[in-house]
């Protein structure tokens, strides 16, 4: 671990640089360092009764980060639901064929099937439908809906667990998700567990090395058989993890997705602090 260590450390010059090949490699040695570590030092994550809620920007996080807990929670019977925050439909800009209304549509569907493997059931898919790669520069009036329709959710169905993406995570949907639910959560009264869970973090060595440092306390997750049906809800991500003709690479990298296929998935605890006398979001209909 040390000589990964140092290797890392020897290579990270190359990668500020921004040498192709040396941001491969440290990529590489980075993930199996992290890895290692968080093996040894991160505590198993409990599992918690109540309801859970993961919040995915996009149709394949909920899998790729949390997938094996998805279907362990589902199988000991516990509630799950997923909402989606966007639409999906920037993950192939320009591509000759496939439009940002046919992408939307094909993840959707996608989305669909990977959750009926990993059991949730049909009415705790949510797809809140904001457009993709618009999260970041929301006017203020969209993004205030936006929080208020997450609040809604949250204020519905009182979980016990929140799962986010990692904020910063390498992805300005991924940090926008973040604190949209960050701020929906600090206007209620609702004090759910938050968990972060890395994806493009995964990519970024400093990036994880910052959530190492700043959570202060991480889980791991064991998947043992659970993975075997992580693996297949992963396989309906078609569009995600496999070229689309006539691009030769996938819209996630081979390398990337390779750190999804491991037997433990891991979480940062994230500690809310609500302002006091927030005011709860007000009562409508949920999407
Ligand atoms: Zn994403």
């Amino acid at each position: 671990m040390r000589l990964a260590l140092l290797f890392v450390l020897i290579l990270l010059p190359f990668w500020r640089a921004g040498y192709k090949g040396a941001k491969r490699l440290t990529r590489l040695a980075a993930v199996w360092l992290y890895r290692q570590m968080l093996s040894k030092l991160a505590r198993t994550l409990p599992i918690e009764a109540g309801v859970t809620i993961v919040f995915a920007p996009h149709q394949d996080d909920e899998t790729l980060g949390c997938g094996g807990l998805i279907a362990h929670k589902r199988y000991e019977g516990l509630p799950v639901h997923v909402v989606f925050i966007t639409d999906g439909s920037a993950s192939h800009p320009g591509h000759p064929q496939i439009g940002p209304v046919e992408m939307a549509a094909r993840r959707c569907a996608e989305a669909r099937e990977a959750l009926a493997i990993l059991g949730v059931e049909t009415n705790a898919m949510h797809f809140l439908d904001a457009a993709d790669g618009t999260l970041a520069w929301l006017e203020p009036s969209s993004r205030e809906t936006l929080i208020t329709r997450i609040g809604r959710l949250v204020d519905q169905l009182q979980p016990a667990e929140i799962f986010v993406p990692c904020c910063p995570d390498g992805s300005t949907e991924h940090d926008a998700v973040f604190n949209l639910v960050r701020e929906s959560l600090q206007r209620t009264h609702r004090r759910p567990t938050v968990w972060q869970y890395p994806i493009w973090s995964w990519w970024n060595p400093f990036l994880l090395l910052k959530h190492l440092f700043q959570a202060g306390r991480y889980y791991r997750h064991p998947l043992e058989d659970y993975h075997l049906i992580k693996e297949r809800a992963m396989t309906r991500y078609r569009s995600q993890l496999q070229p689309l003709d006539p691009w030769k690479e996938p819209v996630i990298p081979p390398e990337l997705q390779q750190v999804f296929h491991g037997r433990d998935e891991y979480f940062f605890h994230f500690d809310l602090n609500p302002p006091e006398n927030a005011a709860p979001s007000p009562p409508g209909p949920v999407s």
